[in-house]
């Protein structure tokens, strides 16, 4: 929904007046919240967003559970929407064209990672996160999320999207499906392999339908036994409820898991030369941790962390998505509905991602 005078102040390159949500505080709820966007540059969209989903991150930084967060925040970094003005030079986009936006709205574009399209690894510090940062390409003015009207951004931090696509759906991709999507591809997990996925929610279910499609075979580690129907229907062989006396030792383990948790006991699971991922980020006071004698008497196994995927990446993640027909499983909200479904991700409650339809912001 785009407010009455947005295009008016995209041709005219003054700031864009946006509406969203924001908490004001970690321990707040989530209210109406009038903002501006920075005016377009010569590069820059101004997407008018449609679908945004709601990722575990989004609570972490709203509830401020990894750093002191900026607020007011507008979180959201799984955006899907329409280009409806364009600056001068953008070459990517035309005014019509779909597009999605996922944790990153801009980067040095200079430095090796940046050249190498892994801008979330910016060597100057430049990456600027799509909410929570403060913009250094714009008077370091703190950035806004999706959980809003619309967005403005660089043309080279946004995915096209095909005008067929389900928008909906394809909003979760620009971080559950890169995150998980990621470190598969850099595990170069293929056909045979046996992989297990640790937490079984937004992100460990595409986890689930990735390892799938590369042919592997799947199996879920939950605490929620009652979603075991849900990973069978998707392919996994089984659900396990922890970890305790598993005999299958794994080539690869994704841990999704957004709570505190036994690093170690993952570790003993992975065969001799298996690699596990790391993408779940639990609160700080977690304490979440694994000690070198783990590493040690686990030898010949390899543990990293893999944080999101760089734009290019992300474009091919979307492709083959779109290709191989693996979207997320979604429940549509309404935008008056985020304090709800913030409760109900962190009580165990959520069977699937939430996604907000921007058709229920009302000016
Ligand atoms: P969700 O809340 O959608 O899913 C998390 C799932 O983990 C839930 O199903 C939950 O189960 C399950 N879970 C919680 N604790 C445990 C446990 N101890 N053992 C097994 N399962 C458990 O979160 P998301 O998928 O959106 O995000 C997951 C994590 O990934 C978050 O910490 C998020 O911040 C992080 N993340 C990291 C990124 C990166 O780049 N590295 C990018 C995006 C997200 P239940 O249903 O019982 O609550
Ligand atoms: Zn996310």
């Amino acid at each position: 929904m785009l407010l009455e005078n947005n295009l008016t102040q995209a041709i005219n390159g003054t700031q864009i007046d946006a509406l969203g949500y924001s908490v004001g505080h970690k321990n707040d709820t989530f209210k109406p919240f009038r903002f501006k966007r920075h005016a377009m540059g010569e590069y820059d969209i101004l997407l008018e967003i449609l679908y945004a989903g709601i990722c575990h991150s989004d609570i972490h930084a709203a509830r401020s559970e990894w750093r002191e967060g900026i607020y007011p925040m507008v979180p959201g970094h799984e955006i899907a929407g329409k280009v409806v003005a364009i600056g001068n030079k953008v070459s990517k986009f035309k005014v019509g064209d779909y597009a999605g936006v996922g944790c990153m709205v801009n980067s040095c574009g200079e430095c090796e990672s940046c050249k190498a399209s892994q801008e979330q690894f910016c060597e100057n510090g430049k990456v600027v996160f799509t909410y929570d940062c403060l913009d250094c390409f714009h008077d370091n003015v703190p950035t806004y999320g999706g959980y809003a009207n619309n967005i403005v951004l660089s043309e080279k931090f946004a995915i096209k999207v095909p005008p067929n696509a389900p928008l909906e759906k394809v909003a979760p991709l620009l971080c559950a499906g890169i995150t998980t999507y990621s470190p598969l591809q850099f595990s170069k997990v293929k056909k045979g392999d046996k992989v297990a996925v640790a937490g079984f929610g937004g992100l460990g279910m595409m986890a689930v339908k990735y390892a799938l499609a590369l042919g592997a075979e799947v199996y879920v580690f939950a605490r929620n036994q009652n979603k075991a129907q849900d990973a069978l229907n998707m392919g996994a062989k089984a659900l396990f409820s922890q970890t305790k006396g598993i005999k299958e030792r794994f080539d690869f383990i994704i841990s999704t898991i957004p709570t505190a948790y036994d690093v170690k006991a993952y570790l003993k699971l992975l065969k001799s030369g298996g690699e596990m991922a790391i993408v779940g980020l639990p609160p700080i006071e977690a304490k979440t941790h694994i000690d070198v004698s783990s590493l040690v008497f686990n030898a010949n196994k390899k543990v990293y962390g893999s944080l999101i995927g760089g734009i290019k990446e992300t474009q091919e993640m979307l492709d083959f998505s779109l290709k191989h027909n693996i979207y997320p499983e979604v429940e549509i909200i309404n935008i008056t509905q985020i304090n709800e479904a913030y409760e109900k991700l962190t009580s165990g409650k959520a069977r699937f991602r939430y996604v907000i339809d921007m058709s229920s912001l009302k000016a």
